[in-house]
């Protein structure tokens, strides 16, 4: 791999590092083995995640799991997840789009009711299945997710370290 931002010729050097995964529009991911490749020329450094998809999709089924209630930029991730505009969004929940705006923005609270409609709506979308949101919600058994570290175990896959 070259650099592109630069005239410098030699292989970018490669290393696996911690990266704070903000570029996803949330503060609080971490992903632990991903491969970098920086440019010693001009400093611009590479991510490699691997497989996008996957790693959003790993992301999404951890918010859903998720004990509090969801904030708003989680729930524009998990919007934008499923591939929906604002308006798209909107037709399919049966919210006002600036209604669903304020709420991705912080302007306004996220409701109990609007974090369900949220996950039922973002659930019946993914395809993986190993956990029941029904009995997570009723019996309060969610998992603690003010921080998401996420291992790289290879292949574009992870796995949740830590959820704190
Ligand atoms: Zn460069």
């Amino acid at each position: 791999m070259k650099c592109s931002m630069c005239e410098n010729n030699k292989t970018l050097k490669k290393s696996t590092i911690t990266y704070k995964y903000k570029d996803c529009g949330l503060d609080n991911v971490i992903l632990i083995g991903v491969t970098s490749y920086r440019c010693d020329k001009c400093g611009e450094e590479y991510i490699s995640f691997g497989n996008l998809e996957n790693l959003h999709n790993t992301i999404a089924v951890l918010l859903l799991k998720k004990r509090d209630l969801l904030t708003g930029k989680e729930i524009r991730f998990l919007r934008k997840h499923l591939g929906y505009s604002g308006a798209m969004f909107s037709r399919l929940i049966g919210y006002g789009h600036e209604a669903i705006s304020r709420i991705e923005t912080g302007a306004n609270p996220v409701t109990e009711s609007f974090d369900r409609l949220v996950r039922f709506t973002v659930a019946t979308k993914l395809p993986d299945r190993e956990y029941d949101l029904h009995d997570q919600i009723l019996n309060n058994s969610g998992t603690k997710m003010n921080r998401i570290e996420l291992t790289s175990i290879g292949h574009g896959n992870w796995k949740l370290k830590k959820a704190a």
